[in-house]
């Protein structure tokens, strides 16, 4: 049959009809470990009753009402968010892209008001990912997804990844801001160091400029805390969420403090949908859960679990796997055959990974993981390496054989 989707996707040959927590259930039946969560978005699972609960009770009142009149899910939500991190004001929009948008124009404008619009290029990292849209394609400044589209849009400079010195040999009179992943998702899990953070930090406060962080893969409790930034010391000027921000429901959020927003005054952005009654009825009811005693407890005491667990898989198959690496439930397997290769022999052994840049395995479980399936993960992961190590000739071979017998002794 063939397809009147846009072929931008090279999308595996399985639909799946139904989820249930960490399960996602295809339309023949078979249960699928979803160690993906929709790219990091599902982080409350499939199906999660509270979610449930707040969207067919919005849904039963009134959806949109469009940003002409106050809408009090907002207020509340943005209240929330703002109590919960160093932020005191937040624009709501549809997309990590989105958010990131406003995140960038939000750093200009500050400029622009405080008298140096000529300020307005802002420093990124190599291998960085912070959307589709022209102006975020730029600050990612990656080649192969800017090929054909045309001028990059202008006001990026991309310095080499964890290098200071360029950092602040790329510092100028024409700079406004930095930007970040505190941990660089789509380019393979990499952790940015704390020191790096806190240098960038002093070197914003230096030159009057504002530190950006593009939380929208790791924001909302993926990396053990509720944002990754609050692992460490360093807070930003402005932040961009999204991803589990809605729990699998479109939102993105900007989060900045007052004196960052500083030119963001009545019509300076906006958005049709941007925090509409609907999205953050539901975004309140991801706060409940993941705002309740004990919720980052779970997910911390969870991934250690998970990491250990981890590692010995990585010791019992050396030929397959050269690093476990991430915090909290953001996790990457660097692998030594191709990361496609691990994936698919996931899929195989009925569990879905995603891969990502510098040949990772992403394994990305909802936070609500119980630990039997924790065990189930490793149980399949397991199967999946053997199965791998056996069509791995050579040395890879022979170290694959050593792995399936430390696995037996292991049992
Ligand atoms: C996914 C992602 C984006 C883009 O989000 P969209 O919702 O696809 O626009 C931006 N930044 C980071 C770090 C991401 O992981």
């Amino acid at each position: 049959m063939t397809s009147h989707l846009l072929p931008t996707y090279a999308r595996v040959n399985l639909a799946f009809e139904r989820g249930e927590g960490a399960w996602l259930i295809a339309a023949n039946g078979e249960r699928y470990l979803d160690f993906t969560s929709g790219v990091a978005v599902n982080a409350l699972g499939h199906a999660h009753p509270r979610l449930l609960a707040a969207l067919a009770e919005q849904a039963g009142k009134v959806w949109h009402v469009s940003n002409l009149y106050e809408i009090p899910q907002a207020e509340r939500v943005a209240r929330r968010l703002c109590q919960a991190s160093f932020a005191d004001v937040v624009f709501f929009c549809n997309s990590g892209a989105e958010a990131m948008e406003c995140a960038i124009k939000t750093a200009r404008k500050y400029q622009s008001a405080n008298d140096a619009p000529e300020r307005y290029r802002i420093i990124t990292f190599e291998g960085a990912f912070h959307g589709r849209t022209l102006a975020t394609l730029a600050a990612g400044g990656q080649k192969k997804y800017l090929d054909g589209f045309g001028p990059v849009v202008d006001g990026f400079d991309q310095v080499p990844f964890g290098d200071l010195d360029a950092t602040k040999r790329a510092i100028g009179s024409e700079t406004a801001a930095i930007l970040i992943e505190p941990i660089m998702g789509e380019s393979g899990v990499r952790v940015v160091a704390l020191s790096f953070l806190r240098a960038l930090r002093a070197q914003c406060d230096r030159h009057g400029l504002l530190l950006i962080f593009d939380e929208v893969q790791t924001g909302m409790g993926r990396t053990g805390e509720l944002f990754a930034y609050q692992r460490g010391d360093v807070k930003p000027d402005i932040m961009a969420l999204a991803k589990a921000l809605g729990g699998g429901f479109p939102l993105g959020a900007c989060l900045a403090t007052s004196a960052a927003a500083k030119g963001m005054t009545v019509g300076s952005h906006g958005s049709t949908f941007g925090g509409n009654p609907l999205a953050m009825s539901v975004a309140n009811a991801v706060l409940d859960v993941m705002l309740a005693p004990g919720f980052l407890d779970h997910v911390q005491r969870i991934a250690l679990l998970f990491k250990q667990r981890l590692a010995e898989i990585k010791d019992r198959y050396p030929a397959l796997i050269a690093e476990v690496r991430g915090e909290g439930l953001l996790i990457g397997l660097r692998a030594l055959v191709p990361a496609g290769n691990l994936v698919d022999a996931l899929r195989a052994e009925k569990m879905i990974a995603v891969a990502a840049g510098d040949n990772v395995v992403r394994l990305l479980p909802p936070l609500i993981v119980s630990e039997q399936e924790i065990a189930e993960g490793i149980a399949r992961l397991d199967r999946a390496c053997a199965r791998l190590q056996r069509a791995v000739p050579g040395d890879a071979g022979v170290a694959a054989a050593a792995g399936e017998r430390n696995r037996e002794t292991a049992r």
